[in-house]
């Protein structure tokens, strides 16, 4: 499908397919905008406005059809090209990630999580950020491919256990520590600290400093 549709729209649209193929799983054929609405706490108005996008015009008394939804959906977040990313550690870099738009490289973050309390069923770039203690059974569900670590170093190790006994495939972790991890788990290592510091002491080596007359 080559519809434009807004930013915005685009990152609601993995919250709407996910709850539809939760409705088509439990056998109910038809949704309406308030009911999406109830459900994922998005204004009616813009639920309707959202999936105008995609063609699907909701009827009077009737709602939306949850198949015909789901299959639009599917062919628009293509939903076997796209990855999809969780992120742990909802702190001031994990803030700043979720604000990123990695969907122009085919990946999506799907949901967060943090283990404090006052983060949980908030949403940044509507991305919905979960406790720690649902993990496990959000893997089980969704099955994203990658994890985005970024806790304190301390937790990094136990996060890491647990996201590879849930079956995670692949992890970007930009705390400052090694990830013991099985074989077929994936770690890439981003330490932000450590290449600023390292390109500081290459521009710093490529100076003449320390030379005094002596050398010359
Ligand atoms: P940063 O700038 O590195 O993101 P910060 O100062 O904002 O750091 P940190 O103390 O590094 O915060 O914690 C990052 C986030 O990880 C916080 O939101 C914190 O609540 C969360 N966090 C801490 N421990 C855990 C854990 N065991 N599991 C999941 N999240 C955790």
């Amino acid at each position: 499908m080559d519809t434009i549709i807004p930013k915005v729209t685009a990152k609601r649209l993995p919250l709407y397919y996910r709850y539809l193929e939760k409705l088509a799983s439990a056998g109910i054929p038809r949704v309406s905008s308030k009911e999406l609405s109830r459900s994922l706490n998005i204004d009616p108005a813009t639920i309707r406005r959202d999936l105008s996008y995609l063609g699907a015009l909701g009827r009077k008394g009737y709602g939306y059809d949850v198949e015909y939804l789901i299959q639009f959906l599917k062919q628009f977040l293509k939903q076997d090209e796209v990855t999809h990313c969780i992120l742990i550690g909802v702190g001031n870099l994990g803030t700043a990630l979720l604000q990123y738009d990695f969907l122009k490289n085919n990946a999506m973050l799907i949901a967060a999580f943090d283990i404090d309390p006052k983060k949980k069923g908030k949403t940044i770039n509507s991305i919905p950020i979960y406790s720690l203690r649902s993990l496990e059974k959000f893997m089980a569900e969704e099955e994203p491919l990658v994890a985005i670590l970024t806790v304190p170093v301390q937790a990094a190790q136990d996060i890491t256990d647990r996201l590879v006994n849930a079956g995670i495939k692949g992890i970007l972790n930009f705390t400052p520590t090694t990830l013991q991890v099985p074989d077929e788990v994936k770690i890439h290592y981003i330490d932000l600290s450590v290449e600023l510091q390292s390109l500081i002491y290459f521009l710093k080596k490529s100076e003449p400093v320390g030379l005094n007359e002596d050398d010359r």
